[in-house]
């Protein structure tokens, strides 16, 4: 059943809605939403609403399902993360039905989706030129999320439980275990990013009961959490080679970039200011002094990333055919 919630007028008088689709399973169960592009220019999690709603599992579906591909239909308009307005809508939530036109999404959204839900996915890839490893954030201290977050199946696990206005603490708030998942970049579509992520809503669906337990041997991997992350910024202004791979382990000191002039024999090295995990880098090799360059996540141990990102990849290869990928 296909719902288009209506979300306003543009000011060209054409009448703007959300579309919205609910799958009812046969038997009562969980309610679980899907949603995607709250950021309007993340366009990942779009595809992998698309393939979820064909995806041939959904025929023994119990419980409902219901999928938000395009949260931000202003931002999606615009190829932007933000709305017209220049409101981040992951920074309104839980909003007001009286504040900014961000606020009042954010509010729309609180009332017909999250309050019809027992849980919650968002999905998001990384900014502009910059490229998530996949992972998931979420408040890991909440043992039904962490137990989602480990099934979800990817990598890496970052807990978060900052108090920023997203849809993630307001559905936490709501008492909604949320996941938020990560991969890829915006305005790209991610192949690898996509089967993580499809993967991983179809396995938190089978740990709710929504989907009957796969017949074939789960690969499931094994995740690291992470407790905190930092991004590095350029010491200056130049042209960047790489030099680390999104999932690469690296070490205090380790060299992970260099940074040069065209025509100037000079290197500047950017190392890592502590042990961790990349789990993002940008991609434009052109960076100005104090830009973010590579996001490092902390663990408590040193721990094996590197072994469960070359699995996870392996594992998606984009030759099986979609519907292979569960
Ligand atoms: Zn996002």
């Amino acid at each position: 059943m296909t719902i288009n919630l209506p979300i306003g007028r543009l000011y060209t008088y054409d009448n703007l809605t959300m579309p919205i689709e609910v799958v009812n399973g046969r038997k009562g169960g969980p309610r679980l939403f899907v949603s995607a592009a709250i950021h309007g220019d993340e366009l990942n999690g779009v595809e992998i609403i698309r393939r979820l709603l064909r995806h041939s599992a959904l025929q023994r579906l119990r419980g409902t399902l219901i999928a938000v591909p395009v949260v931000n239909v202003h931002g999606l308009l615009h190829r932007s993360r933000y709305l017209p307005d220049r409101r981040d809508l992951n920074r309104s939530f839980p909003g007001s039905s009286r504040g900014s036109l961000a606020g009042r999404i954010a509010d729309l959204f609180m009332r017909e989706i999250v309050a019809n839900c027992t849980h919650g996915i968002d999905l998001h890839t990384g900014a502009v030129h910059r490229e998530n490893l996949p992972h998931i954030r979420a408040n890991l201290d909440d043992p039904a999320t962490l137990e989602l977050a480990r099934a979800f199946g990817v990598p890496v696990l970052l807990n978060s439980d900052l108090r920023d206005g997203s849809l993630r603490e307001a559905a936490m708030e709501a008492g909604i275990p949320m996941l938020l998942y990560e991969g890829g970049e915006a305005l790209r579509f991610h192949e690898v990013s996509i089967r993580a992520g499809l993967r991983g809503v179809l396995h938190v669906m089978r740990v709710l009961g929504m989907l009957p337990a796969s017949r074939r041997h789960a690969h499931v991997v094994k995740p690291v959490v992470a407790r905190s992350s930092s991004w590095v910024r350029a010491p200056e202004s130049g042209v960047l080679r790489l030099q680390a791979t999104l999932g690469t382990r690296v070490r205090k000191g380790d060299v992970m970039g260099v940074i040069a002039a065209p025509l100037i024999d000079r290197d500047c090295r950017v190392e890592a200011p502590f042990s961790g995990i990349l789990i993002a880098h940008t991609h434009l090799p052109l960076v100005h002094e104090g830009e973010a360059l590579f996001h490092l996540a902390r663990f408590g141990s040193n721990a094996a990333v590197a072994g469960q990102v070359e699995a996870l990849q392996e594992m998606l290869v984009p030759t099986l055919p979609e519907d292979e990928v569960i």
